[in-house]
């Protein structure tokens, strides 16, 4: 396992919240509490789904009100014990899935909607995350804020902060947040900061189409090739071994520990499924990291930036772990485009992805071709360029007709520049993290 993952700096924007990350390093039994914090929070979370589904027109007042009642229910004295303030943003957080899915269902959007599903505690993490969720009590930090102690019913104590961030720089005010995170390599805090962030673009009439593809990150419409990273193929490459290994020690039909490697003492061994997650959280922090600094020089040396919507193109389910990944980090890529784009205020803009690529991208006309065939040649004006080179000048003029079209409508459009702050990775769950639900 390579120790450098674990100290993790997240660099992260949500809304106007800067998110500083820390690990938290306390005592084993520390560390059971923040399990059973964990599990307290799911289990809020459970109840107001069920309470959801049981019942009709549920308004979020009833949700919260039911997490009051749980905090009082004989029946379940560790709900009482997590602090009153983190059980209603567990019941928040439900909501707003419920909200989501909603949203997802009116919108008709194609593919799965995402209906809410309960939370389990699961023992292997992958890169989804487990978190509950403080807002300004049940905690207190040293005065140096290299400390934090958990003051709520819990009695999870004293944490000391390893971060490479100064949150001395933060008043206590600041923190609007604050999250305990637990991922496959151990616990994190979060703490979201309020910061006003603003950033002035230097216009200098750039703009660009990209192209995601598989061989290279992206293609723009200049020509130019963007390569994935090397670690990540290298990354890849130890998941694809570790995955082969897990699945070769239990086989179909089979509970996965019944033939699980035993230790001298007849305990199960873990350590290749723990690899595994391990492997799996490195890389999507790797891809996460590179998804940023591509996008914000993306944004930083161009006026306009054009991209096909992958929500569309990536409907056909990939169980391909290796395909997914990329998928989900194009995704994860779009919507830190997207952020960077509205805080430098230029346009970013998503166009449908058909036939970029089939189309001549200098007289317009249909070059049919497979997957393989990776030169556009174009018999009727006889163009010629690299396969993504035109899928991305063709999306370069499809995003100018549709920003066209857009600034002549009388009705105008908020999808651009200015317009308020989505956020990329606001979902907790995935926070620094790939995404691969919301990307379906
Ligand atoms: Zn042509």
């Amino acid at each position: 396992m390579n120790l450098a993952i674990t100290i993790n700096v997240v660099e992260e924007l949500i809304i106007s919240l800067l998110v500083i990350e820390a690990k938290l390093k306390g005592s084993q039994n520390q560390y059971k509490v923040l399990d059973e914090m964990i599990l307290t929070g799911q289990f809020i979370r459970n109840s107001c789904l069920r309470y959801w589904m049981d019942n009709k027109d549920v308004k979020r007042n009833d949700l919260q009100k039911l997490c009051s009642l749980l905090g009082k229910d004989a029946n379940f004295p560790w709900a009482k014990k997590l602090n009153s303030q983190a059980r209603q943003a567990s019941a928040d957080r439900t909501w707003q899935s419920i909200q989501r899915f909603y949203k997802n269902c009116r919108l008709k959007l194609p593919g799965k909607k995402g209906y809410p599903k309960f939370k389990k505690f699961t023992r292997f993490l992958r890169n989804a995350a487990q978190t509950i969720e403080y807002k300004t009590t049940g905690y207190k930090l040293s005065p140096d804020r290299k400390k934090i102690e958990f003051k709520d019913g819990f009695k999870a104590g004293v944490f000391e902060l390893w971060t490479s961030r100064d949150l001395v720089w933060y008043s206590e005010q600041q923190i609007s947040r604050v999250r305990v995170v637990r991922r496959a390599d151990g616990y994190y805090c979060q703490f979201l900061v309020n910061v006003d962030r603003e950033e002035t673009h230097n216009f200098q009439g750039n703009v660009v189409g990209i192209d995601l593809g598989l061989n290279a990150f992206y293609t723009d419409s200049n020509g130019d090739v963007v390569e994935n990273p090397k670690y990540l193929r290298k990354s890849e490459k130890r998941l694809k071994k570790l995955q082969r290994k897990v699945s070769r020690r239990h086989e179909k039909g089979k509970k996965p520990q019944s033939n699980i490697r035993r230790q001298s003492d007849g305990s199960p061994n873990h350590k290749a499924r723990i690899q595994l997650a391990r492997a799996f959280l490195k890389i999507s922090r790797q891809r996460k990291d590179h998804a940023v600094k591509t996008a914000r020089a993306l944004i930083q040396s161009h006026d306009l930036v054009v991209y096909e919507d992958l929500k569309i193109a990536n409907l056909v389910k990939n169980h391909h772990l290796a395909k997914s990944i990329s998928d989900a980090s194009w995704y994860q890529f779009t919507e830190w485009l997207e952020y960077y784009a509205k805080l430098h205020g230029i346009a970013c803009i998503a166009v449908p992805p058909h036939f970029t690529s089939q189309n001549c991208s200098n007289c317009g006309q249909t070059v049919k071709k497979s997957l393989s065939v990776r030169t556009h040649k174009c018999p009727h004006c006889g163009y010629i360029a690299d396969r993504d080179h035109n899928a991305a000048r063709n999306i370069l003029a499809k995003g100018l007709e549709m920003l066209g079209a857009i600034v002549n409508s009388t009705e105008g459009h908020a999808s651009f520049g200015g317009a308020s702050l989505t956020e990329p990775g606001g979902n907790p769950k995935a926070t620094g993290e790939s995404d691969l639900s919301r990307a379906r």
